[in-house]
């Protein structure tokens, strides 16, 4: 399962000065390809590297139950019954984790 995140990294917008236009400059040299796509993990740490060598960590304040919960959701709005079936299982047992975790 992968989530479409961002690559414009904080090292890029520091070295380009904070302003809109040059936002849109490190926008347009990255070709419009500015997100990447990173597996969901259980540690909800993430690295990537931006198209300049700069490494990157972000994590999510969501927890993975409501990812399988929005994942499971779109999929049975696709069509995709059987899958949301077993995404929307998924949801509801790390719910149940979580619920006794904390
Ligand atoms: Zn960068």
């Amino acid at each position: 399962m992968k989530i479409k995140i961002s690559k414009l990294c904080w090292q890029c917008l520091k070295e380009i000065g904070q302003t809109k236009e040059n936002y849109e400059k490190l926008n347009d040299d990255f070709k419009g390809d500015t997100h990447v796509l990173l597996d969901i993990n259980d540690d909800n740490l993430y690295e990537f590297t931006c198209d300049k060598g700069h490494i990157s960590y972000t994590t999510f304040h969501e927890e993975k139950f409501e990812f399988l919960f929005d994942f499971g959701t779109l999929a049975l709005i696709d069509g995709y019954t059987k899958e949301a079936v077993s995404t929307l299982a998924s949801a509801f047992e790390r719910f149940i984790e979580f619920y006794y975790s904390t």
